[in-house]
Formats: C-alpha cells, sequence, structure tokens
C-alpha cells in the first residue's frame, strides 16, 4: 500500500528505531534528525512517517504531510536560530541531483553564507 514502511528503506529503519540517530523533534507526521555528514553548522534532515520516493510524490499523495515536513523545517530553522540570517530547505529529487535515499526529505541546512546558484 502507498505510503507503507519499506523493508529496505533507510529512512523508514530510522523512523522505527531499527537504526539509531540524533532526534531534533518529532510530530505525529513528521521525524526530524541531524544528518550523519553535515554540509553546514546545522543539517537537519525532516521526514514523513510514511514511505514516498521523494517530496513530488508525497506531495501528491499526501499534501498535507508534505506541509507538514515544511512547517517542521521552517519551526527548526527558528529554534536552531538561523532563519535571521536565513537558511535553505533542499528536496534532491533523482540521482543525477544528489538523491541517494529514495524516502522524501527535506534537508534543512543554515548557519553559513548559502551561494546561489547551488551546485
Ligand atoms: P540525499 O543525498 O538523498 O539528498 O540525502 C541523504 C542524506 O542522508 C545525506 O545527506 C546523508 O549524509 C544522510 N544519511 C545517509 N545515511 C544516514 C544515516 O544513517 N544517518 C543519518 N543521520 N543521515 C544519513
Ligand atoms: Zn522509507
Amino acid at each position: 500500500m502507498a505510503g507503507e514502511p519499506q523493508a529496505d528503506c533507510l529512512f523508514c529503519k530510522i523512523v522505527a528505531g531499527i537504526i539509531p540517530a540524533t532526534v531534533v523533534q518529532e510530530t505525529e507526521t513528521t521525524f526530524a534528525f541531524r544528518d550523519i555528514n553535515p554540509q553546514a553548522p546545522m543539517h537537519v534532515l525532516v521526514i514523513p512517517r510514511v514511505h514516498y520516493p521523494d517530496a513530488g510524490s508525497l506531495a501528491a499523495a499526501e499534501p498535507t504531510i508534505a506541509a507538514d515536513v515544511l512547517s517542521v523545517a521552517a519551526q527548526i530553522a527558528a529554534d536552531e536560530k538561523v532563519d535571521d540570517y536565513g537558511y535553505r530547505i533542499v528536496f534532491n529529487t533523482g540521482t543525477g541531483a544528489g538523491q541517494t535515499v529514495f524516502h522524501a526529505h527535506a534537508h534543512v541546512l543554515g548557519g553559513r553564507g548559502l551561494e546561489w546558484p547551488p551546485g
């Protein structure tokens, strides 16, 4: 069924507590934790508890949960005090864009200057 946990998915295992993570915030629909290989002083991943392979498929199937991911991302940026300067929310989609984990996730990056356009 769409959205069901996938046995071979790293982020489903993190949501289930099978693989440990440094948890930042949990809600009924989302789970946020620090990236294991941070690309900025603040680098948090916000994921939906349900499994969809990318942000677009999540938004098409579960628009309210997609909005929850964005709200939590903004809330964490505020909590971590990177919102005044500015921060970035990134959804890599597809291998060519650098996606390596095929469970929808928002990267929330802040705490340093962020170049535009991104690489
Ligand atoms: P993507 O490359 O798919 O956009 O992002 C996947 C992210 O997951 C990467 O930034 C990578 O560092 C992070 N990541 C991969 N494995 C783990 C893990 O086991 N724990 C945590 N906390 N992050 C991970
Ligand atoms: Zn998953």
